[in-house]
């Protein structure tokens, strides 16, 4: 598929095929509530005569989206409860979250602010909820690393990201600024020269976490917009969501992390699916993670294994939710091998 511009209505589906005429009218549904955004790049990578295509499924709307259960919430993550001044969340002492525009590139269908962003969503911060949120930054020296997300942070031009960068210059105790976003992979030509100085403008440590989910995102045009990225001195980290029907078995989940290794991406963070309206269908279970989690530990190099984790409802943060390999017995411990062995340590005199 050679889509030049973003998909955005059910409509530009159907016609790429991505959609079938039967389904159009509970996608139309589907559209009336949540974004919908497929980028050209991540166009081109699906398979449409595949149903289970894993680029597809993370992008293309599913009537399942109209089935909310009860235990999922508007804000899966609590932000709300966190957030002092429009834009920021403060949630953790030595960090806020900056969220200064509420669109994206693309719109995942599991996303965890999926009521906040699209172009019905939250919009971009005003000048003066802007001022408010570098003021709150200002007084709270506590304050060590601000992360810019949303929305995707990268779709702003250079220009306006430079200016939130000589802003956060101007904050000394601010020494780390990290950038979540999808851009490297969904519109990997945004990675150009200007874009680079922007994120530098700051003279901080930049961080670029790329969220990206199965191997195939990590496309050669992917891969050289992340190199652009990592050779200008900026570090990279990834994160994933651990998805049903997208990355849920061992193979793909290492032939990620590996893309990742190899694109000098650390992996970071594989997140449980958190508790998002109308995403059921893509949730396994805790313990079906820690399986995967577990499969992953025999077969991979170090260099390659992410952190599991999860966001507790309700916005108390994150907990590392990984198999425990250690566990008390007797005055001693019992470990846990890659293969399953376990031995006691210390081990027997
Ligand atoms: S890029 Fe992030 S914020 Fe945007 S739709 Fe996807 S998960 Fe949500």
């Amino acid at each position: 598929m050679n889509a030049r511009r973003p998909l955005r209505t059910p409509a530009e589906l159907a016609e790429a095929g991505l959609v079938a005429p039967e389904d159009l009218a509970r996608i139309e549904a589907v559209a009336e509530r949540y974004a919908i955004a497929l980028s050209p790049a991540m166009a081109g990578l699906i398979d449409p005569s595949d149903p289970n295509d894993p680029i597809a499924r993370q992008f293309v709307p599913d009537a399942a989206e109209l089935t909310t259960t009860p235990e999922e919430r508007d804000d899966p993550i609590g932000d709300l409860a966190h957030s002092p001044v429009e834009g920021i969340v403060h949630r953790y002492p030595d960090r806020v979250l900056l969220k200064a525009v509420h669109v994206c590139p693309v719109y995942c269908r599991f996303c965890f602010r999926r009521e906040m962003v699209g172009p019905q969503g939250l919009g971009t911060l005003s000048p003066d909820a802007m001022d408010k949120a570098f003021a709150y930054v200002a007084a709270h020296p506590e304050i060590w690393e601000v992360i810019l997300t949303g929305g995707d942070p990268l779709v702003l031009s250079p220009r306006r990201l430079a200016e939130i960068m000589e802003r956060l210059a101007a904050i000394d105790h601010v020494k780390v600024v990290r950038f979540h976003t999808r851009v490297p992979v969904v519109e990997p030509e945004r990675i150009d020269a200007a874009l680079i100085a922007a994120l530098k403008a700051s003279g901080k440590t930049a961080y670029v976490a790329l969220h990206a989910n199965h191997p195939r995102e990590l496309t050669s045009d992917a891969r050289a917009a992340c190199a652009r990225l990592v050779d200008a001195g900026i570090v990279m980290v990834s994160q994933s969501v651990l998805l049903k029907g997208v990355n849920d078995d061992p193979e793909t989940l290492a032939a990620l992390m590996r893309a990742f290794v190899e694109t000098r991406i650390k992996p970071y963070y594989l997140h449980h699916p958190d508790l998002a309206p109308g995403t059921s269908h893509f949730r396994l279970s805790i313990e079906e993670g820690r399986a995967l989690v577990a499969a992953l530990r025999g077969r991979l190099s170090g260099l390659c294994q992410p952190t599991y984790i999860l966001d507790i409802p309700g916005g108390h943060g994150k907990a590392v939710i990984g198999a425990d390999a250690v566990r008390p017995k007797d005055g001693c411990y019992t470990v846990s091998d890659f293969r399953g062995n376990e031995h006691v340590y210390p081990p027997e005199p």
